[in-house]
């Protein structure tokens, strides 16, 4: 599917990306490296990122503005943090091709698809999408064309979307090196929930309580601050930009598995205070049993060589 003779190619005459950050510039990189549309556009509301843009010549064309942006284009992507997709939904709604594919890679997929179906108009497709891939940078310059290699790319459309348009999103991706997934949006905000927002909102939280410490204790725990530590400062070093609005577009999910993990953080103080090491024990084989499972899945959560020998 890659290369000048890809589906996607014929495809998508014209790309527009709103939003040339780390994910957008990276599918960026990898339309140009892989020949995937005849134009591709960047709409960028900050005229440092369409310079930049410009120096890295990672776009055929760039402006910031929203509207002429996406004008004649047969895919639009959002690639902005989830709280701007309503304000750009509205900006765009009036310059939008007839037939035009709309998709996005927010973190968080219904506040996504409510945003796309409140403002936009009857005569274009909404693919919502959710790459699983990512760094703690942002900008255009943190984008590299692997980073969706060998990574899921969830899609979340309505029911009603045209079989044709979540095709040719999926083509993309796939032309990407990603895996597609199609599932409802409410799901993908519930499992995401426990494997991305829940740890990122424990990162956050551990580093910040480490913050509030003495200051005495606070630089012996930055010297001494073993893997674990160190491993939640670079999940808490995420743009906040971003993660603000992931909390507050997928607040029902996180709030359920919150609500969850903070009763199991109680069961375990507990089992601290009476001196339970059965139940310590216990717990702990337990969640080394999954890590194996993970691990036994490659590190990117496809079988490795092995399992996959092991499964045939
Ligand atoms: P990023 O590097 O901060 O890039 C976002 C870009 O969008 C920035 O250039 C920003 O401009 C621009 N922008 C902000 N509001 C805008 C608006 N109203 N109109 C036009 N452009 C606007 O962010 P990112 O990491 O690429 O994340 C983008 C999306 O991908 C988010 O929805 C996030 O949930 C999703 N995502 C991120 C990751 C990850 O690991 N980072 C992984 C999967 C999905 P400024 O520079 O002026 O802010």
């Amino acid at each position: 599917m890659r290369g000048e003779d890809s589906v996607c190619d014929k495809m998508f005459e014209q790309i527009s990306i709103i939003g040339f950050g780390l994910i957008g510039s990276s599918m960026a990189r990898a339309i140009k490296k892989n020949g995937l549309a005849k134009k591709l556009i960047c709409v960028d509301i900050n005229p440092a990122v369409c310079k930049k843009v410009e120096e890295l010549g990672i776009a055929d064309d760039t402006t910031t503005n929203l509207a002429q942006g996406v004008e004649g284009s047969d895919l639009v992507v959002l690639a902005v943090p989830v709280g701007a997709v309503p304000v750009v939904c509205q900006a765009i709604a009036g310059s939008l091709k007839d037939g035009a594919v709309i998709s996005d890679v927010g973190s968080v997929k219904s506040a996504v698809l409510e945003a796309m179906q409140e403002h936009l108009p009857a005569h274009v497709d909404f693919v919502p999408a959710h790459p699983i891939a990512g760094t703690e940078h942002s900008g255009p310059e943190a984008g590299f064309p692997e980073l969706f290699e060998d990574r899921w790319c969830l899609l979340t459309p309505a029911p009603d979307t045209p079989i044709r348009s979540v095709e040719k999103v999926s083509a993309l991706w796939q032309a990407f090196g990603a895996r597609i997934e199609i599932m409802e949006a409410h799901h993908h905000d519930l499992i995401l929930g426990i494997t991305s927002h829940l740890p990122h909102l424990i990162a956050y939280t551990i580093v910040d309580t480490a913050n509030n410490l003495e200051d005495d204790i606070k630089s012996e725990v930055i010297k001494y601050s073993a893997s674990g530590f160190r491993g939640f400062t670079r999940i808490a070093a995420s743009d906040p930009t971003m993660w603000r609005d992931v909390f507050m577009n997928n607040k029902t999910a996180v709030l359920e598995i919150l609500q969850r993990f903070t009763e199991d953080l109680t069961a375990m103080q507990k089992a601290i205070r009476q001196g339970d090491g059965d139940y310590l024990f216990n717990t702990f084989s337990r969640t080394r049993d999954i890590r194996r499972e993970i691990m036994g899945l490659g590190p990117e959560g496809f079988p490795s060589p092995e399992q996959m020998k092991k499964n045939d």
